[in-house]
């Protein structure tokens, strides 16, 4: 086996365009001295977004956090909103943030989404909505969620964080549900250093999210709303734009990996990968494997891993619903399989320039404890 890299392999590392392409958007920021509030590069980014989201409405903000609190705000919710353990920290902050109580809803063991059998247990009178995420990309299943939300009046707002330019049978994942919020942090698939859009099925919503990224400003001598400052600024629309260019390519890059990746892990006994859908085109965001009775444990392998200069992450460990600053008020072991699932997965290192190599070494360090 190699030895220990010299430069350590991280999770992740942003793609980055031809620096000369983005220096030739900042000549005209420059000329025009119009730095953000919805500039040329802002509107330019915003329609090409949705050009490749098959998107009718979308909305651009500053990252993909506040898109989806001030989307929660737009549209008045109330009461109790029910959402996942097995996410990133800002799902169900952007809910308590908005005044809202997340209820926890367990996930499914296939592929760590929303599992809708258990939805229906946790509606009360009090339920205004539903916020689950596609979890590494994976689809939830969106129509069992919308059957329930049509019959109990639900709104329904998806963290799509991590499914950039995904598509189910030919139609945006954006198309789902009331709202899907996506973002485009550096670490993301597609990135515009920091940021995020909000595709949306109400036109009517457009005018009031444009006013809460804009302080709630709604006229000259006029702030109807408690909004905040969610606005994208040109240069990151411009990277945004730079970006677009080469993002194909960089998914057919990771496709090419993960399918590396399955090769060598799939079968094995005690290893778990998440099945493919084929009705999804997939944007492969991330690589997780789950250790169910296999010969080493998650942190047995993330330590081994290390050893080796390798970083993969515990994504997403630990859940929600055991931090911090929700202990009190939650109890993680009404989410089991979340809870089991957080300790037995381990996200393997995945982006474009990550090198053949290193995933046969990956994948080595991983199957010497079959
Ligand atoms: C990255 C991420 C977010 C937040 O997006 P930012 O653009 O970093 O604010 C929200 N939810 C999930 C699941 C994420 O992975």
């Amino acid at each position: 086996m190699s030895n220990r890299h010299e430069e350590p392999v991280l999770v992740t590392r942003s793609t980055m365009p031809p620096l000369e392409e983005y220096v030739e958007l900042l000549k005209p920021i420059w000329d025009s001295a119009w730095l953000t509030n919805m500039g040329a590069y802002h509107e330019a980014f915003k329609e090409q977004l949705k050009t490749r989201f098959k998107a009718e409405n979308l909305e651009l903000f500053v990252n993909g956090h506040m898109a989806l609190e001030l989307t929660l705000q737009a549209l008045e919710l109330s009461g109790e909103v029910i959402t996942t353990p097995f996410s990133f920290a800002s799902t169900t902050h952007a809910i308590v943030r908005n005044g809202l109580t997340p209820v926890f809803c367990d996930i499914n063991d296939r592929d760590y989404t929303m599992d809708v059998d258990q939805i229906e247990s946790r509606i009360t009178e009090r339920t205004s909505a539903i916020v689950p995420v596609h979890v590494y990309g994976n689809l939830c299943d969106v129509d069992g969620i919308q059957r329930l939300a049509d019959k109990y009046g639900l709104k329904v707002i998806y963290d799509a964080a991590h499914a950039f330019g995904e598509e189910r049978d030919g139609v945006g994942v954006g198309q789902f549900g009331d709202a899907s919020m996506f973002s485009f942090h550096a670490t993301k698939v597609f990135h515009s250093i920091e940021g995020g859009a909000v595709v949306f099925r109400d036109r009517g919503l457009a005018d009031r999210l444009y006013q809460l990224k804009n302080f709630g400003i709604t006229g000259y001598e006029s702030v109807e709303y408690v909004g905040a400052n969610g606005k994208m600024n040109e240069f990151q629309a411009a990277m945004g734009l730079c970006n677009l260019r080469h993002v194909d390519e960089a998914i057919a890059r990771r496709k090419a990996l993960t399918e590396r990746y399955r090769e060598q892990l799939s079968g094995v006994e005690g290893i778990r990968l998440c099945p493919e859908d084929p009705r999804v085109r997939s944007n492969y965001a991330y690589m997780p494997v789950v250790f169910d009775g296999y010969g080493a444990d998650r942190d047995t392998i993330f330590a081994a891993l290390k050893e080796h200069n390798i970083f993969a992450r515990k994504y997403f460990y630990p859940c929600i619903n055991s931090y911090e600053c929700y202990r009190d008020r939650f109890d993680d072991s009404e989410t089991p399989v979340a809870k089991r699932i957080a300790s037995q997965v381990l996200t393997l290192p995945l982006y474009p320039d990550l090198p053949e190599d290193v995933v046969d070494e990956i994948c080595q360090v991983i199957l010497q404890f079959r």
